[in-house]
């Protein structure tokens, strides 16, 4: 292995770091206010105070670094929350604290193993603030005719640019002219260039143009300014992931795998290695640690091997604060006979803080989905409401939730912009809920593929 150990780009972090969209994307925080107590409707978050008030407390310690080795469970039953608390714990700490997302079964995967799924995702939830001098280098664009419809290193045109630093130009090559393109510079334009990344940022417009250059003859051309009058030192602080940098080294993998999402098995030696770096670094006052935060949601999931895993990686110097959900009681802990609370081994359960989230009240239902309405753009009439609110109080607030989109797809199509009680009726009748599910499986019985006794446990795997 390459003896520097690189970083990326603060780019890297972007594509890490993505939108949560879609079922809980009304969820903007955890709605605490000062002293963390839950405000009533606040952040997009209704009820569930006590589990609120204590992810708050977590949230406190994750913020003064002292997390190493916990681990919290949020145990309740469906559609309590608990996925959307973590979530909001996430939103309050903003984007430089990693908080990585799993559902357990993404671990069970062909192309890797369970411990290095799980390893990975330990990884990407510890963050490191590296601080690094860059040097901005200031250029001026004289002439510029690029063929931008061409890529890579065809691209032909007339390129000039006015800079102290001409040496550092030429080692950005093509991604230089990339940058230029993205940032649509033209001719006469000021800019300043990152020496590590290449990033252009353009600062003005050039009012020196009659100034003695050599702007003549074709290709790229740069024109050397008397020594320091456009360099500047200016410190980049940006936070990548321990995985980040682990994909980054790795040589079978490499920088683009961070796009693909698509990783592979990275090797013992080379996280050794990163960590020896991290740590000199950490001396050398250049790297923070900061841990973050990794989500396990439906962690009954798991099987006991992993269990075992966490336990273990839990100890590590370099833990994650570890938040699992469960909505299970008393279940059969996965790869064993026993069964246990939640599906979890009792040594795990032994160190974990676990939160409840209770059923909510017919009023916090009902504010609920108004949330959801107002961030789907959707208008219910007020009986409709009452509807939703009694059908979720019967079945699941998600169901409920699921049904707001389909019912105004109905009501658009009677070219109504409310959505009224007869919609809400038809979209119940195309769309059952895990109740009426099991009463049509059981009715068909017989008919379908692969059918299992109901009652039957499912074999020990
Ligand atoms: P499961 O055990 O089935 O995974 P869960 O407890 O994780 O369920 P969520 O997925 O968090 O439940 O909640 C279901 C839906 O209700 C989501 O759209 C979520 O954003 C929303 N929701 C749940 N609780 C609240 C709340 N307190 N405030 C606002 N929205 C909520």
């Amino acid at each position: 292995m390459a003896t520097t150990i690189t970083t990326g780009t603060a780019e890297v972090r972007d594509i890490t770091k993505m939108e949560r969209i879609g079922a809980h994307s009304h969820i903007r925080g955890l709605g605490l206010d000062d002293r963390l107590e839950p405000r009533g409707n606040s952040q997009g978050m209704v009820g569930q105070a006590k589990a609120r008030k204590a992810a708050g407390m977590i949230l406190k310690l994750v913020q003064e670094g002292r997390i190493a080795g916990r681990a919290m469970l949020f145990a309740g039953p469906p559609s309590t929350g608990k996925t959307a608390i973590a979530l909001g714990m996430a939103q309050t700490l903003g984007s430089d604290v990693p908080f990585t997302v799993i559902t357990a079964s993404e671990v069970f995967s062909l192309s890797m193993s369970k411990t290095e799924a799980l390893t990975q995702a330990f990884r990407r939830s510890i963050g490191v603030r590296i601080r690094e001098e860059t040097e901005i280098i200031e250029g001026e664009v004289v002439e510029m005719q690029i063929d931008r419809s061409l890529t890579g290193a065809t691209k032909t045109g007339k390129l000039t640019i006015k800079t102290t630093d001409m040496e550092t130009i030429y080692d950005l090559g093509t991604k230089m002219i990339d940058a230029l393109a993205k940032e649509k510079v033209t001719a006469g334009d000021v800019i300043s260039i990152d020496k590590t990344s290449g990033k252009v940022s353009k600062l003005g417009r050039s009012f020196a143009r009659s100034r003695d250059y050599d702007a003549m003859g074709a290709d790229t051309k740069f024109v050397q300014c008397p020594e320091g009058e456009i360099q500047k030192r200016k410190e980049v602080v940006h936070t990548v992931s321990l995985h980040e940098i682990d994909v980054i080294n790795s040589r079978t993998q490499g920088f683009l795998a961070l796009f693909a999402g698509d990783t592979g098995e990275i090797k013992p030696e080379l996280r050794n290695q990163i960590n020896s770096k991290v740590a000199e670094w950490r001396e050398e006052g250049k790297a923070e640690i900061i841990p973050g935060v990794l989500f396990i949601d439906e962690v009954h999931m798991l099987d006991i091997e992993c269990f075992s895993f966490l336990n273990r990686a839990l100890e590590n110097e370099l833990a994650p604060l570890v938040i699992m959900a469960s909505n299970r009681g008393m279940a059969r802990i996965r790869g064993t006979k026993f069964r246990s609370p939640h599906g979890l081994p009792v040594d795990l359960l032994d160190r974990v803080l676990i939160v409840s989230t209770q059923p909510y009240q017919a009023e916090e239902i009902e504010q609920i989905i108004k949330i959801r309405c107002e961030e789907e753009d959707v208008t219910l009439s007020e009986a409709a409401l009452n509807v939703l609110s009694t059908m979720a109080t019967q079945t699941t607030l998600r169901y409920a939730l699921n049904l707001i989109s389909t019912a105004q797809t109905l009501a658009r199509k009677r070219k109504s912009a409310q959505v009224d009680v007869e919609d809400l009726r038809r979209t119940y009748s195309y769309f059952m809920d895990e109740k009426r599910s099991v009463e049509w499986i059981k009715q068909q019985q017989g008919f379908l593929v692969f059918e299992e006794d109901l009652q039957a446990e499912p074999d020990a795997d």
